[in-house]
Parts: C-alpha cells; structure tokens; sequence
C-alpha cells in the first residue's frame, strides 16, 4: 500500500483524529515516519497509519500511547517546556554572524578539476590581500553580536600570502584584547607551501588547519594538479608532520590533527571504502562526504566531474555502511553530514552548522570577506561574485558598518528564503525540523533564493541522507544506534580558543 493508494482507497472516510498536534509523514523502508514541529519523531506501522488516516485513535491503545510520549498529542502537551525546547535550538539567533572568512588570495598552486575557489596563477600577486584590508576585516569581525569569533583564512591558496595572514593574526589577537571575545583561528590549505618555520608559527599561535583529500593517491593526484610536485604526498606528509606537532606539546590526538576535506567527484563515487580508509589511515576522525557543488569554476566543469544525485546516494550509504563497520571493530570515526542530522534528530540539538540551518547563516551567522575588501552573505556569494554576479556583495570594509551589513536588504532575503517553515514543498517536508539549505545554492542552480526544492540537488541530497538515517533508526539495531548516538557527541577543543577576557 502506497500512501496515496490509502487516501484513494479511504476517500471520504479520511479524517484526521481530534487531539493531535501537527504532523508530517512519510514511507521509510517499510514504516511511516511521523515528525512534529518540535523535532521529535515516531515511527507508526502502514496499519496504525491505516487508523489515523480514519480518525481512529483510541485512548489505552498501543498507538494512542507510542503518539502521547513523543508529543503528538495535545493533551499532556507541556508547552512552557516545549517554547524552552525551540529556544535552546534556535539560540543561535541570538548570536550574529561568528565565522569570518577571508581569502587572503585568490592565488594557487594548485589546479582542481572543482575548483570552487575561482584561483588565479601564482604571479597574480595583484589578487593578495593587503595588511590594511586585512586589518579592516578584523576591525569588523570584532563588532559582531557573536561572543566568539572565527576567522577562516581561505584562498586561493593563504600560504601563498602568509605575512598577511601572520599581520591579520597578529593584529586580531591584540585588538581583541579590548573585546574579550572567544577567538579562534582556521586555515584552510593544501599544505604544499607549507615548511617548518610557518608550521611553528602556525602551531604557536593556535591556528587549526584544515586540508583536502581526494581520497587514495591515484584519485587526488589525478583531480589536483601541483605543478611539479605530488599534490597528495605533500598533503599526507603535512597532516603526518603537523599531527606530531600536537603531540609533541601534549595534546590528545583523538581530538586535535588536521581536519581533511573531501570534494565527491563523479570519479570519486567508484571509491567509496578506499577513501575512507585513506583518511583513516590519516588518523581522521570525522569524513565529510559533501557533493561537488556549483559554485566557483565547478560549474564549468560539470560535465567532467558532476553526476546523478542517486549515484552519489548509492555512494553515501556504501561510505557509511563502511564507515559502520569500522565502528563495529571499534574504530572512531564519523561522517559529517550524519553527525549534523543526527545532532538535530537524536541528540535534540542544533550543531550550528551555517548551510544545514533553519534560516541559513549567509548574513547572520557567517560573513565572507574577498581580498580587495568587498563583503559577501557567504563564501558562496564571494565565489559568485568572482564568476561574474555580485548578488551576494553586501558591502566593503572601507564604506559599511556591522550594522549596515546586519540590516543589508539581501541578508533579510536570504534570511526569508532560508526559513524552512515558508517555503514551498519544505513547509510540507516530514524533514523540516532538521534540514535547511543554502539559498545561494538555489540562486546558483535555479535563478531564485526561495528555490524549487523538488528540483534541487541539494534537497535531493539531503533528503536522500535523512531517508538513510532514519531507516537506520527504523531498524533499531542497538549496536548501529549506539554509535549514531555516539556521533553526535562534542567534544569542544578549547586549546584552539584564545582567552576570552577583556584587559
Ligand atoms: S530541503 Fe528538501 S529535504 Fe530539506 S526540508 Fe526542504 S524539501 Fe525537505
């Protein structure tokens, strides 16, 4: 029986129980998963769905029991402690914007097959950012609401304008000292201008570092061209040498070591055990397998490198089922996008990631700052901007201030279009309660913030993640679910975070 045959087949006769609070459905695997507006869940057999669908739900009865201690029901219903609930999950609204991006340079020594950076050559020295701009983006980095700050040095390649991002650093940790902010630094680097003196720098002044990894040698060599070098092996012996270096000064390396990222590619779909391995062989402990996306130079080379959204599902769930099995001989490892969800599903939670949030972060939860000074919604906005389309340019560091920025007519748009709850097919979307996405991305594939979602990739991964979990806790295995849980424990690395005091 498919869902739409059980509304055929009952026509008149169906009717929605009194009682219940507002739900969505949908058929996963055998059952139908139920969803409310607070985030929690139940699974209800095609039978019992069979019986509310008929407006039969009886007071004692299995069904009437399972629906009351998942708050579907009305009565029994606390709502102060469910206005408490929404609070804490939404807090983040309460923030402002805590990850500042700035691409120090737009030049690389690397060449991509997805290159969503939109690189230039390694002479284009006109692309680095200069010290004063750098110093402006810290200037307005600190006005945020947010009590902590990131600042994400990108490119480009930022080794390649390292004194700048040594000034910015340099500058940022002195003028926060009148701000008292949580500070921290990232770096996201291919690592193959790295050398031993900015690794000490880099070490010493708590500057995380985040890598990608294509996967096994063959997929990334042959994906990131180093102009006479072996773009994985410079990688590889970095993540090893720059592991060691928090050793070296005591800190727990199941915790602290380089963060890799994967780009899943069409070739990359062939490989889905071999590129977990690959980075648990580089002691990884957390696998992103985000899809190519469309921004920056990839979505000129998608014929090369895009694909079919069922494909990369078949991929994920291959990934995971390994990535499981790992789990089951007590590897610790975790995939990303699993995490996010299952933070939100099981863990009653909200990570905070900025793309997977509801409304997005573009605006209000990140900021992106280009070399020459100009201020994007996001790096996918900056990345828009560097491919012809400024719709994401909400200002420049000599000319906006924190509140102009804030109060920007692009970032109230992108904070409507991002609100789940208002758009179509997502308003009816049992996965509401835990999903959101990127209204660049819809602009990019579709011309509209507010996107059609059924037509979209992104909502097709998603989505197709989502079934995949929520099967997983259909089965309810306790092993499986034991470890699903356990991956969406935080353990804060608060020796990345530089003293919050004001002096
Ligand atoms: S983006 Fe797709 S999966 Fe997510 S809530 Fe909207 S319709 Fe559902």
């Amino acid at each position: 029986m498919s869902l739409s045959t059980l509304f055929t087949e009952l026509g008149s006769a169906a009717k929605t129980p009194t009682g219940l609070v507002p739900f969505r459905f949908r058929e996963v695997g055998g059952d139908i998963l139920l969803t409310n507006f607070l985030g929690d869940w139940v699974f209800v057999t095609k039978d019992e769905f069979r019986s509310l669908a008929r407006g039969e739900l009886d007071p004692g009865t299995k069904l009437h029991d399972k629906l009351a201690s998942k708050n579907f029901l009305r009565d029994g219903l606390d709502q102060a402690q469910a206005a408490e609930r929404i609070a804490y999950k939404k807090r983040f609204l309460n923030w402002g914007p805590n990850l500042h991006i700035a691409v120090v340079t737009l030049r690389c020594n690397e060449t991509c097959v997805y290159c969503h950076a939109s690189r230039a050559n390694m002479d284009a020295v006109h692309t680095d950012m200069t010290p004063e701009i750098g110093e402006k983006v810290v200037d307005l980095m600190l006005q945020s609401t947010s009590p902590s700050v990131t600042l994400e040095f990108q490119g480009g390649e930022p080794l390649a304008n390292f004194s700048v991002m040594k000034h910015v650093i340099e500058y940022a940790l002195a003028r926060n000292r009148a701000y008292g902010k949580g500070l921290e630094f990232t770096m996201v680097s291919n690592l193959a201008l790295m050398d031993e003196e900015k690794l000490a720098y880099l070490v010493d002044r708590k500057v995380q570092v985040c890598t990608s990894i294509d996967g096994p040698e063959h997929l990334h060599t042959k994906q990131r061209i180093l102009a006479g070098g072996n773009a994985h092996r410079e990688a590889v012996k970095w993540i090893e040498r720059i592991n060691k270096a928090y050793i070296d000064i005591g800190l727990d390396p199941t915790l602290y070591h380089v963060e890799a990222l994967l780009t899943t590619t069409r070739e990359a779909l062939k490989y889905p055990k071999e590129i977990v391995d690959t980075y648990v062989s580089l002691g990884c402990r957390a696998i992103f397998l985000r899809p190519i996306d469309p921004f920056g130079f990839a979505g000129k080379t998608a014929q090369i490198v895009e694909y079919d959204r069922a494909a990369y599902h078949e991929f994920y769930r291959a990934a995971v089922e390994h990535i499981l099995d790992l789990n089951r001989r007590g590897e610790q490892v975790l995939e990303r996008y699993a995490s996010i969800f299952l933070t939100k599903i099981v863990a009653d939670d909200d990570p905070n990631f900025l793309d997977i949030r509801n409304p997005s972060g573009s605006g209000i939860g990140a900021l992106a700052y280009n070399y020459d000074g100009k201020i994007f919604s996001s790096d996918e906005g900056r990345m828009m901007y560097e491919t012809g389309d400024p719709a994401f340019q909400i200002g420049d560091v000599f000319s906006s201030t924190y509140r102009s920025l804030m109060k920007h007519e692009t970032v109230r748009a992108l904070v409507m279009a991002s609100i789940r709850e208002a758009q179509p097919d997502c308003v009816n979307c049992t996965y509401t309660p835990y999903c959101g996405v990127q209204p660049e991305h819809s602009y990019r594939t579709q011309g509209t913030i507010f996107g059609r979602m059924r037509e979209s990739t992104l909502c097709a991964v998603h989505k197709g993640i989502q079934d995949f979990l929520f099967d997983k806790l259909r089965e309810n295995d306790p092993t499986t679910v034991e470890i699903l849980r356990r991956w969406t424990t935080v353990r804060a690395r608060t020796h990345f975070i530089h003293a919050s005091s004001a002096s």
